[in-house]
């Protein structure tokens, strides 16, 4: 700290220790708070593990990092205490830390490890595997050194993952992603963006077979995915929301039709550039609309969100898709818009579907009309 005119000095850190270090001993007024139990500080070191904790949550990550060098009882303070750390902005030295880190920092549950550089090997992996069993959230993407021994490590030491993100770790193979599924089944959220190895039919069934929870994933870019995939997915996982399917150019009307029938929640669906989906898919999506509100209202459970439906839907570049199929599915689906601003319905590139319009348009359309004639 204090090499950055914008950062505290050390002297000013300095001034403020002794005045905290006044206030918690109850030598000043607000001392009065304390009289009965003061507590004793005489140096940095002493501060109470909440305090640390509450003024380390002030800080950035890389600060924390430093903070936990200073000595041995802030180290372990920090270490029973830190729930969440991002070393997103590391340009070097990822692995090593991690590898010094993982056996302190044992109550993680939220660890960002997203690079611009590959820098994570899987031995750090490994490490937090083997030491951060209470581990929820991980963002491991853009990891390309990493193979398949990370997924394996992850699988037997964190169970309780919810979040996932292994997008663009090209070198997985399905086998591995099957292997993950089959301990991690309390996935909530996983993203395969670009695992265009990992993610095929089979690795697919997997996840709708083991991860029944699941409510977001993204397979974006992953050109070996196919409709059985995808139809094991909505079998599977009906608490699905978000779907990510763009550019999985082999799927076919029957990955939607199965979308429609199999996950009445889903709010977002990305088809960019999935040419083989035609209007009979889009008529599925419109009379799930239906179906859907009758499904909530009679689980007695529903919420409003869960009878707007769909909020976005991307079809650009779904080139064989007819106007009054789109209109269809804009219509069933009150959030879906085309209006700018909104633009939840996203059409770029079909040039034949330039007259699909949302309630809004429509009505500032006729308007216009009405005002011009
Ligand atoms: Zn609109």
């Amino acid at each position: 700290m204090g090499q950055d005119g914008n950062e505290l000095r050390t002297e000013d850190l300095n001034s403020c220790f002794k005045k905290l270090m006044m206030v918690v001993s109850g030598e000043e007024e607000v001392g009065k708070v304390n009289r009965e139990s003061p507590v004793r500080v005489k140096d940095w070191k002493d501060i109470p593990t909440e305090l640390l904790l509450r003024i380390l949550s002030l800080v950035d990550d890389s600060s924390v990092i430093m903070a936990s060098g200073v000595c041995k009882g802030w180290r372990d303070s920090i270490g029973s205490g830190l729930t969440h750390l991002s070393l997103v902005q590391l340009k070097k030295n990822m692995n090593n830390l991690l590898l010094s880190l993982a056996p302190k920092f044992t109550k993680l549950q939220m660890l960002s490890l997203r690079q611009d550089v590959a820098q994570l090997e899987d031995n750090a992996v490994e490490a937090i595997a083997t030491h951060c069993y209470e581990l929820r959230d991980l963002d491991l993407s853009k990891s390309f050194k990493l193979t398949d021994c990370s997924l394996h490590a992850l699988a037997h030491g964190c169970p309780n993952l919810a979040k996932l993100n292994i997008s663009g770790c090209w070198a997985f193979s399905p086998d591995a992603v099957v292997y993950l599924t089959n301990f991690c089944t309390q996935l909530r959220a996983l993203n395969l963006c670009g695992c265009v190895r990992a993610a095929t039919d089979c690795a697919l069934q997997a996840i709708g077979r083991n991860c029944s929870r699941l409510q977001m994933l993204n397979l974006g870019w992953c050109d070996n995915v196919g409709d059985l995939g995808v139809m094991s997915l909505a079998f599977g996982c009906p608490d699905l929301r978000v779907l990510d399917l763009c550019y999985c150019v082999r799927i076919t009307d029957d990955s939607v039709i199965a979308l429609a029938n199999g996950c009445p929640r889903l709010t977002s669906l990305g088809l960019y550039y999935c040419q083989n989906i035609t209007d009979r898919a889009m008529y599925s999506l419109a009379q799930s609309a239906v179906k859907r509100k009758r499904t909530l209202w009679d689980s007695r459970r529903s919420r409003r969100e869960d009878e707007e439906g769909l909020k976005s839907l991307n079809i650009s570049q779904c080139t064989a898709l007819t106007p009054p199929a789109v209109q269809a599915v804009c219509d069933s689906f009150p959030a879906l818009h085309t209006c700018p601003g909104r633009h939840s319905l996203i059409i770029s590139g079909c040039l034949s579907l330039t007259s699909v319009r949302c309630a809004c348009s429509l009505q500032a359309h006729s308007s216009l009309w009405y005002l011009a004639h």
